[in-house]
């Protein structure tokens, strides 16, 4: 398997040069741009510190060509079309072949490890330990799914058959699957969806965030080197608008869709409005996650822990840590080493192997942090916050806020700003059930020396992912199936055993001899 960045291979980005797509050459090859450079020449600020990293993500991230509203449409329909005719060879090879295919793509990502690490630091700002964990999430999701599909899909799976007939049910692909990925898992989550939705049978439209595209070109590349038919795989590149073009089209059969509650809600209203079949939506949202303390916690395991949960990958993820209960009794002296801790952090460039946190993704992200913050200036005591202010760009120093109660935070803020709130354990199921009232129901932790504890706590809250004495981040494939419920999505758990069924549709086959 030869690097991506030099391959003569490249998707077809539709909505990115609609006119040229309408050439009707759908094996047009474009070249991708020169590599990223990982350590390469930068311009330094008055600190010294690399900062022609925000430099490189503008560049990265200018479109190849403005979308028209046209030239939306135009794509979207191209992208709808192709699929459309490849769909039904793809579902016809069966389980074992696809799985080969993702399997071959799980090796292509490996063989590229390097090269995709720093295209992560550099387009996304992600750290090159979150790059390189994230590649290998991205394998772990093709070669789970590879097994799931010749678990599931390779062939007929023997129902029960009464005398003289023979019941079987099939798994087939449902059609053309539209995924809408995220950019703070560009990698991972956007190779995870369309494994997911490829080993079903599925031909797929791809549509990741606006911020990441050139990972999303690159993954896709991997996929047609690794022997995926072009037509059965759709780049469509493009905001929010594009995405909304491709679920109200009325040709598609499924949406896999990771981001905000608030995005998810609109794709539900746009699929329930239109006529035509039934669409599911598999929604992965965000969360309001807690991490519940008691007295016998370590709290040098718990500080450890809560940095990790709170501030890695800037806080962008999913599951971040957003609420730490901390038990009356001991909250003094667990914050205090908590906010010494925080000065170990390094902040900077994230291409730069020592460093803990890269930027937050844009300007918008960062200045609903900066309102966030200014807020609770007011509202609340704002404990900490690491001074970024030399770094300029869109840093944003982790902060710990303490709140007056839980009433003063409703909603999911994506970054490193972590809450805390005091409470009595005794009053676990009480202030368990304000926090579940919220709606959300994604990731919780927990840390004590004592079962009943964490059972009560389990009890009191719901949630899709329960770490006990551990991070709440870092969900492996196959080993923790991750997504919540409520506010935090629809299910299934990406990396779970049910999770490729509900990208398929059931046949059952009765046949009397
Ligand atoms: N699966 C990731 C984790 O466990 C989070 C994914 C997300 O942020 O959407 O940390």
């Amino acid at each position: 398997v030869h690097s991506f960045l030099d391959d003569d291979v490249s998707p077809d980005v539709v909505a990115a040069d609609p006119m040229a797509t309408l050439e009707a050459n759908p094996h047009r090859h474009r070249r991708l741009p020169p590599p990223p450079q990982l350590f390469g020449a930068s311009r330094k600020n008055s600190t010294g510190r690399d900062l022609s990293v925000e430099a490189d993500r503008e560049a990265l991230r200018k479109p190849k060509q403005k979308l028209s509203e046209s030239g939306t449409s135009v794509a979207v329909d191209v992208a709808v079309t192709t699929a459309l005719k490849a769909h039904k060879e793809w579902d016809a090879r069966g389980g074992a072949e696809r799985g080969a295919i993702l399997r071959a793509m799980a090796d292509a990502l490996q063989a590229n490890h390097d090269p995709l690490c720093a295209l992560i630091a550099r387009e996304a700002g992600r750290s090159l330990q979150d790059g390189i964990d994230e590649v290998r999430e991205a394998i772990d999701f093709c070669r789970y799914y590879a097994a799931e599909a010749e678990r599931l899909l390779a062939g007929p799976i023997a129902l029960p058959s009464p005398a003289g007939e023979t019941d079987h049910l099939e798994l087939h692909g449902r059609g053309v699957f539209v995924c809408i990925s995220p950019w703070n898992f560009p990698l991972a989550i956007f190779t995870g969806q369309l494994a997911a939705a490829l080993a079903a049978g599925n031909a797929v439209i791809a549509k990741p965030a606006e911020q990441t595209p050139r990972i999303a070109e690159a993954a896709v590349n991997l996929f047609y080197e690794a022997g995926l038919p072009r037509d059965v795989l759709q780049l469509v590149q493009g905001d929010g608008k594009v995405g909304g073009e491709l679920v109200g089209d009325p040709r598609i059969a499924g949406v896999a869709f990771t981001g905000s509650t608030e995005v998810a809600r609109i794709i539900n209203r746009t699929l329930a409005a239109k006529d035509g079949p039934i669409v599911p939506l598999i929604a992965e949202t965000g969360g309001l996650n807690g991490m519940f303390i008691d007295t016998t916690a370590l709290k040098e395991q718990v500080v450890d822990d809560v940095i990790a949960s709170a501030f890695q990958s800037a806080g962008q993820r999913c599951s971040s840590l957003r609420v730490l209960f901390l038990p009356n009794d001991t909250a003094d002296g667990i914050l205090e080493t908590l906010l010494g801790a925080m000065d170990t952090l390094v902040i900077g460039d994230p291409a730069d192997p020592f460093t803990d946190i890269g930027p937050i993704i844009d300007a918008e992200a960062k200045a609903n942090l900066d309102k966030h913050i200014a807020k609770m200036r007011t509202e609340a005591k704002v404990l900490k916050q690491l001074d970024v202010s030399k770094l300029g760009g869109n840093f944003f120093g982790p902060a710990v806020i303490e709140l007056k109660s839980l009433d003063q935070i409703d909603k999911e803020v994506f970054g490193p700003i972590l809450h805390v709130v005091r409470y009595d354990p005794s009053d676990i199921a009480n202030v368990g059930a304000k926090l579940a009232a919220k709606g959300y129901g994604l990731t919780l932790g927990v840390h004590s020396r004592l079962e009943s504890f964490a059972d009560d706590v389990k009890k009191a809250v719901p949630a899709g992912n329960v770490y006990v004495n551990r991070t709440i981040v870092g969900a492996v494939v196959g080993v923790q199936p991750f997504g919540g419920s409520g506010l935090s999505g629809t299910g299934p758990k990406a990396g779970g055993p049910f999770y490729l069924p509900r990208f398929a549709e059931e046949r059952a086959i009765s046949v009397n001899i």
